[in-house]
């Protein structure tokens, strides 16, 4: 029997009526959104592809990160800082339900610099960051080489600084997948692998959702289907602009913990192991190669971060399609045609994961999404230019 299979029957529905709340996309997003759903109502159930998927959730670093996000849209940065702050909340949570750890570290975080243009660009990047009308203020320094050097002791001799959040920080992402998905099974809620849904329709102010193994119906919908959400979104009368983006990350073997604090592309994680990422590059959807100069180019920055990594074997790479809009800021809508059917997507669900499950999902069951998300819906690509 395959794995596939044995995972199948063990998430048969167990729930056989109208569901209270259903969410359509088992990825990181779409998991923490159900979790926090099974707080609020009994009975929730998420549709899922299963394991042939394009996915996101299992090819990220994992970092919580806040230091430049909301460039161009401050609403980004205060709700991103506010998933920052809800984190250990929805790790304890996680904890306490499953018994299960995520392996979070907020202790800060850093964006190495390794040459003065990078040096100057970054200070003019965080202050104008910093600076816009509107945006949340956080405290963030520009260290020179000698006070990195007192944080990471071995940096290489290019580094000449960073920049430093002590808001930043990580988790383990697989960790943390693993954890939503025994919550799932501990609380009841019905994930359904191999349910990919093909037409959603709207009858008697019900949600009924086409899957090969039957009608789902359910209450209130949220479609948080990574990528697939361009089609899904159409079938809720949401036209839903993103675009694969590919990153690719390189795995390290594990030694004893030697950098405390994460670099925005460089990390070891809580069990050792190095993750050394990612590029951003524009992908078209089966184009999910690895790529040799990317991942020279990536090995080699950090080696000149951390020189000792250059005796540390790489044990694996991959890469994975990042689930990007239009203009790269997460979108959230309840469909004007469809009360009750919300849309959520973003290429952060590590980092916004806890602002999902806490804040999300109870305006969902509450039937609103409030004023502080009006400036992620797709109303703002509509919007005509002035000239
Ligand atoms: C290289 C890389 C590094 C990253 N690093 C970070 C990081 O450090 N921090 C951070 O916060 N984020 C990071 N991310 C982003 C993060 O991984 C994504 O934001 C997140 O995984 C997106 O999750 P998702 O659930 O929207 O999409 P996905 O993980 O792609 O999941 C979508 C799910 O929807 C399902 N689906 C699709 N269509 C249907 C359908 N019709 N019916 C039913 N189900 C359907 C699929 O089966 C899939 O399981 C990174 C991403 C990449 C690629």
């Amino acid at each position: 029997m395959s794995a596939s299979t044995k995972q199948s029957i063990a998430n048969e529905r167990r729930h056989k009526g109208v569901y209270d709340a259903l969410v359509i996309g088992g990825g990181l997003v779409g998991s923490a959104i159900a979790f926090g759903l099974r707080q609020e109502v009994d009975h929730v159930a998420v549709l899922d592809e299963g394991d042939v998927a394009f996915r996101a959730s299992r090819g990220n670093f994992g970092l919580v990160w806040v230091q430049s996000k909301g460039m161009g849209m401050p609403a980004y940065g205060h709700w991103t800082v506010s998933s920052q702050r809800l984190w250990s909340a929805l790790a304890e949570k996680l904890e306490a339900i499953t018994g299960l750890e995520v392996g979070l570290e907020q202790k800060g975080g850093l964006h190495a610099v390794l040459t003065e243009h990078e040096y100057e660009s970054r200070v003019q990047f965080m202050n104008k960051l910093i600076e816009q009308p509107g945006m949340i203020h956080y405290q963030w320094k520009m260290l020179d080489r000698k006070e990195l050097l007192d944080m990471v002791p071995g940096i290489g001799p290019e580094v000449l600084g960073a920049s430093w959040t002590e808001i930043d920080g990580v988790a383990n992402p697989l960790k943390m997948l693993r954890a939503l998905h025994t919550a799932f099974d501990v609380q009841n809620v019905d994930y359904l692998p191999e349910h990919p849904v093909a037409d959603i329709h709207f009858k008697n102010n019900i949600f009924e959702m086409d899957t090969p193994h039957g009608v789902v119906r359910a209450k209130k919908i949220v479609v948080a289907s990574g990528l697939g959400n361009q089609v899904l979104g159409n079938q809720i009368g949401l036209s839903i602009p993103v675009r694969p983006q590919r990153g690719q990350i390189i795995v390290l073997e594990r030694t004893k913990r030697m950098l405390q604090l994460p670099f925005a592309t460089l990390r070891q994680m809580d069990e050792g192991t190095w993750l050394i990422g990612d590029s951003q590059e524009e992908a078209a959807y089966a184009d999910g190669e690895v790529g040799l100069p990317i991942l020279a180019t990536l090995a080699n920055r950090a080696v000149r971060t951390i020189p000792k990594l250059r005796d540390v074997r790489v044990v694996r790479s991959w890469s994975a399609l990042r689930v990007m809009s239009k203009d790269g800021f997460p979108i959230y809508e309840e469909s004007p045609r469809f009360p009750g059917a919300f849309v959520a997507t973003c290429h952060s669900g590590v980092t916004l994961a806890a602002a999902h499950a806490l804040r999300l999902a109870p305006m969902v069951v509450e039937g609103k999404l409030s004023e502080e998300m009006a400036p992620f819906s797709t109303r703002r690509f509509n919007v005509q230019a002035t000239t």
